[in-house]
């Protein structure tokens, strides 16, 4: 519901925003209906977002709020619909979406992640770790000793993990 369409009708909210804006929108502007009516055109139920990331997260920040969580410090993943802390997302590396958090929390992408290795048919062995184990291993606030002995391998391999260097 109310989720942005590239269909015939943005033209007219660009119209009626940059009426509303008296100026033409940038480009890459994107036109977010407040209430998440697409037809409801009133100016006060515009708002104008500078590009398709800003009005992303205001969608998150509204599903957020929609259950009752707060979007200063928590995120809506709509893998498992639950409200999480901020923290329990992984943030991108890379690309245009750099330092923006991925679209599920941890648990769902480490969840993610298992399902494509076994896809792919990866077994787990006890000395080798796969990139779902280098996930959990990350994500844990666990003492290291602890997380060591979970997954069989010696402290200074879980600390290099936790540093981000390599874990093959
Ligand atoms: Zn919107
Ligand atoms: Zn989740």
């Amino acid at each position: 519901m109310g989720r942005y369409r590239y269909s015939g009708r943005i033209r007219e909210h660009r119209v009626i925003a940059e009426r509303a804006l008296g100026r033409a929108l940038p480009k890459r502007a994107h036109v977010h209906h407040v209430d998440g009516d697409g037809q409801n055109n009133s100016p006060s139920n515009l708002v104008i977002c500078e590009d398709s990331a800003y009005h992303h997260l205001l969608h998150v920040r509204q599903r957020t709020l929609a259950r009752g969580g707060d979007p200063n410090t928590q995120r809506y993943c709509p893998s498992c619909k639950q409200v999480v802390v901020k923290e329990d997302f992984y943030m991108r590396q890379s690309g245009p979406q750099a330092n923006h958090p991925v679209d599920v929390c941890k648990g769902c992408s480490i969840e993610r992640v298992r399902r494509h290795q076994g896809y792919f048919g990866e077994k787990r062995s006890r000395s080798k770790l796969t990139l779902a184990d280098v996930l959990l291993i990350r994500a844990s606030s666990c003492p290291v000793s602890a997380v060591a002995a979970q997954f069989r391998v010696s402290d200074t391999h879980v600390r290099r993990i936790k540093r981000g260097e390599s874990w093959r």
